[in-house]
């Protein structure tokens, strides 16, 4: 398929690299020049501006949070001015469910078709085409995207005709695991506080009562305080769970779990967590367990 695609972040890059390997005719932009170059060495084409990666029946968009997408879809020269009628702008990138909303009433107002596709799994996880996908928007131009998702991720979800629904969808599961990143992070100050070796605690407990991906892999930073470099950064997990009781207050869902989460990104961020990973947030409950900050 000839596909466009906008935002060669940590995601992005990875993803788009994988629509290449797969054969694709991939048109490639990012607001930074510089970072299509190592796609153009793949094969991919690098486009100068946005309405030159519109030019094909799909453009994907994997973009930092809700600022980035209207700017890039809505603002002057921008997606919504240059996709023809009849094409398809896939949005992977997590935002919120009232921008899914307004974008699905607008590109239809263009004749213009939107899916929300919006992805679990860091950035090993795009690389290796391991990406879970949950899609969500008009059914046959779900099924004209199954190569690209066949060629990014190991399974798509599809759930319901409503766009915004994947983008619920993808931040209740994001709101899981920070909440999972919290649980870990005291549990594992607890043990350590006691002399007991955080690695092979945090192995055990994600070989045997919790074997999940996410225990896992977030046990195993936390015990070893590795929160760089950044595979998903801080503020992109400070954005989620901001996005959550946006939601949660818009349905009237109280989550008292979701204002403890959003306390400690703003505690993590004031001193300094910027640059970390988001599960820079399990290491706080160490920090205040009174062991030096590493
Ligand atoms: P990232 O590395 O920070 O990349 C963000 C991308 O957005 C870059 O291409 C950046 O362009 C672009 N961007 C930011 N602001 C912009 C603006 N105003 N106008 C145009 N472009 C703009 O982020 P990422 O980790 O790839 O994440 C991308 C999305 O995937 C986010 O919504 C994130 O929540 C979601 N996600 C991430 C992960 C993960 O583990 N990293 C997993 C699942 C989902 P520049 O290069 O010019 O800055």
């Amino acid at each position: 398929m000839k596909v466009g695609f906008i935002g060669l972040g940590h995601m992005g890059a990875a993803m788009a690299a994988n629509l290449v390997r797969a054969g694709h005719e991939v048109v490639v932009y990012n607001r930074s020049p510089g970072k299509g170059h190592a796609l153009a060495a793949l094969g991919a084409r690098e486009a100068a501006t946005i309405a030159k990666a519109c030019e094909g029946e799909t453009l994907i968009t994997m973009l930092a949070d809700d600022h980035a997408l209207t700017e890039v879809v809505l603002g002057e020269g921008g997606v919504m001015q240059n996709l023809s009628r009849g094409a398809i702008h896939v949005s992977m990138s997590t935002v919120s469910v009232d921008l899914s909303k307004k974008l699905t009433q607008l590109h239809g107002e263009q004749g213009q078709r939107f899916v929300a596709a919006p992805v679990f799994g860091r950035p090993e996880a795009a690389s290796a085409a391991k990406l879970f996908i949950v899609a969500a928007g008009d059914p046959a131009a779900i099924a004209l995207c199954k190569p690209l998702f066949e060629a990014m991720g190991q399974k798509t979800f599809s759930i319901g005709l409503e766009p915004a629904a994947a983008n619920l969808v993808k931040l209740s599961g994001n709101f899981l695991i920070a909440s999972a990143i919290e649980a870990l992070g005291e549990a594992i100050a607890l043990v350590g506080k006691a002399g007991i070796d955080k690695e092979t605690f945090a192995a055990l407990i994600a070989s045997s009562v919790f074997p999940a991906p996410v225990y896992a892999i977030y046990g195993e930073l936390i015990a070893k305080a590795k929160f760089q470099p950044a595979g998903f950064a801080a503020p992109l997990g400070f954005k989620d769970v901001r996005l959550v009781l946006s939601a949660a207050e818009n349905l009237q869902v109280p989550m008292p779990l979701g204002s403890l989460l959003h306390d400690r990104f703003q505690r993590l961020l004031n001193q300094g967590g910027e640059a970390l990973d988001w599960s820079a947030i399990g290491g706080l409950a160490a920090h205040d367990a009174g062991e030096p900050r590493r």
